[in-house]
């Protein structure tokens, strides 16, 4: 496994709209290991695969529930439920949080990296969470959203 190199607001290709994923390669797996290893190292809840520079659709969450960490492949929402708002950090923004305007339950289809198909209900953090790391595959970060932002060391 290997830490990556995380990119930061500014990059290109934090506002690329991403590539489905066609097959979870040897490749690809590798890649899903080292977002995890990547995303653990920096104290993060989730990361998605264009903040490692890669613009495909793949997305690795663990919000230290009892989910644990989930491996979300060409991930779609399918259903949104009510309103939170909530504060919000990025990786990618290091040092700036916001509060953010999110559905309160999401129901998302994705594929596992075995290639099926899988369905996931989260609310509270993991359903934040999600919307935020699927907002990244459309080239969207938490700051464009924001209803307000700060700055915290
Ligand atoms: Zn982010």
């Amino acid at each position: 496994m290997a830490i990556l190199e995380i990119k930061k607001a500014g990059d290109p290709v934090l506002k690329k709209h991403c590539e489905p994923v066609e097959r979870v390669n040897k490749k690809l797996k590798q890649l899903l290991d080292d977002m995890a290893e990547t995303m653990y190292k920096s104290d993060g809840v989730g990361l998605a695969a264009p903040q490692v520079g890669v613009p495909l659709r793949m997305v690795v969450i663990d919000c230290q529930d009892e989910t644990g960490l989930i491996e979300l492949i060409n991930p779609v929402i399918t259903y949104r439920e009510g309103e939170m708002e909530g504060s919000e950090g990025c990786l990618s923004v290091p040092g700036i949080y916001g509060d953010v305007m999110r559905a309160a339950k999401v129901k998302v289809e994705y594929l596992n990296r075995r290639g099926k198909v899988q369905h996931l209900t989260a609310t509270g953090l993991l359903s934040r969470c999600i919307q935020h790391e699927l907002d990244h595959l459309e080239g969207q970060l938490f700051i464009d959203i924001a209803t307000s932002l700060r700055k915290e060391d």
